[in-house]
């Protein structure tokens, strides 16, 4: 296909793809879907090889947030049934941020929800990454607190944070559907903040909000203009008790598709699958690490992720490795600027995870006549692949915040 040729030319010579060719990107077909990936694919291993970099994430303070992200299950007034507390202690921090280390990550993202922190919370996230970085040789830390006021990425970055994540979400047209209270203005300003700080500036989207294919376009070249070193990509978790609860819009051709116009577009930067890895890809996941350099191990914020050591064989089964501290994850170009490798971690929204109802299950029995469903070999009906799967969305309810062991 003339497109996937011109496109991983322009991916290995770091050159932006047209708008148009983004767009062809996610109106292919799913009979082309394979050379789609594998195209993609050649982007990700000419930057990045086979190697995989492991994220952990720590919600240092859940839920109770005043903000109303229309997605997020931390939200104001949201009915999800998440885990709610208020700020870890640093050595409580760090003890969860072992087990993800331990578990093979090498960077480990500190995420607090609220609209942005007090100069106080700056003084307490700081206490958190010395005693991580104190008690852990090598690892990177990335700061996820939601707005920075002036002068709080730089104080941030005295404390020893590698990166900052503040995530666009989704394109600047739509942004006021998702949230009021905050603008696109406001996160874009922060990443900018975080970059002029010299930490590594990660920032991402949400896809599967009901977004178009342009808005998904618009938020992806934005953030190419904003240059930051790593771009998770959400793929949303429709948790019951939030506004989006009923918005199950991706399959896991969709999300394939959407990973591989990030890397054409985005072709030397850390491009991670975010939340909703589990619950939108599901058996597509291996394909999904030929797009994505870099995953989260585990647990989500709000949401249980597969157990760590199914990411792990999940990686070695495809024939990929697990990215060690001993390795710059940027190419050289980037990895001299700002922190190189300790770009983003991925939290980026505060987002949640999962709904915690774990209902779903028999939708199948909607299934119109011929649309692809059949019987299993137990009898029940095998679900399509567009069906939601709130079966698959489990509230976290381990980890940080609970008595709990950690998934890692
Ligand atoms: S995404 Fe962050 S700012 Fe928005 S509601 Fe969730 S926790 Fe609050």
């Amino acid at each position: 296909m003339d497109l996937l040729n011109t496109l991983v030319d322009k991916g290995l010579r770091r050159e932006t793809p047209t708008r148009g060719e983004a767009l062809a990107v996610l109106a292919t077909s799913d009979d082309d879907l394979l050379d789609v990936v594998a195209a993609a694919g050649k982007v990700r291993r000419h930057w990045f090889g086979r190697r995989v970099k492991l994220n952990y994430l720590v919600n240092l303070k859940s839920g109770l947030c005043p903000e109303d992200c229309s997605y997020c299950s931390q939200r104001l007034g949201s009915k999800a049934d998440i885990l709610k507390y208020t700020w870890l202690k640093p050595d409580e921090a760090s003890k969860a941020a072992a087990a993800g280390l331990a578990g093979g990550a090498k960077r480990v993202c500190l995420v607090a929800s609220g609209r942005g922190p007090t100069d106080r919370d700056v003084d307490r996230v700081s206490d958190t990454i010395k005693a991580i970085k104190e008690q852990n040789e090598g690892v990177e830390v990335c700061a996820c607190l939601g707005l920075l006021s002036d002068g709080q990425a730089e104080r941030l970055r005295e404390a020893g944070a590698d990166a900052y994540n503040h995530n666009l979400n989704t394109s600047e047209s739509t942004y006021g559907d998702i949230t009021t209270t905050h603008t696109y203005a406001d996160r874009v300003d922060t990443v900018q903040k975080a970059h002029a700080a010299g930490l590594s500036a990660c920032s991402g989207l949400i896809a599967g909000m009901g977004e178009s294919d342009e808005d998904l376009v618009d938020v992806v070249f934005a953030l190419r203009e904003l240059d930051p070193d790593s771009v998770p990509v959400n793929f949303l978790i429709p948790m019951e008790g939030t506004p989006l609860a009923k918005d199950w819009h991706l399959t896991p051709q969709r999300c394939l598709r959407i990973l591989a116009m990030v890397r054409f577009v985005c072709p030397d930067v850390e491009v991670r699958i975010a939340g909703g890895r589990e619950v939108h890809l599901r058996t597509m996941q291996p394909l999904a690490l030929h797009l994505a350099n870099s995953i989260f191990l585990g647990d989500y914020l709000t949401s249980e992720g597969q157990a760590g050591r199914a990411d792990l064989e999940m990686i070695a089964d495809a024939g990929f490795e697990v990215e060690g501290t001993d390795r710059v994850t940027l190419p050289e170009h980037r990895a001299g600027g700002g922190c190189g490798s300790h770009e983003g971690d991925g939290c980026g929204t505060h987002e949640g995870a999962g709904c915690g109802t774990h209902e779903g299950g028999g939708v199948c029995g909607a299934a119109p006549a011929g649309a692809g469903s059949c019987a299993g070999t137990d009898g029940e009906t095998v679900r399509r692949a567009d069906e939601p799967r709130t079966d698959l969305v489990a509230v976290r309810r381990r980890g940080a915040g609970t008595d709990l062991a950690p998934n890692a």
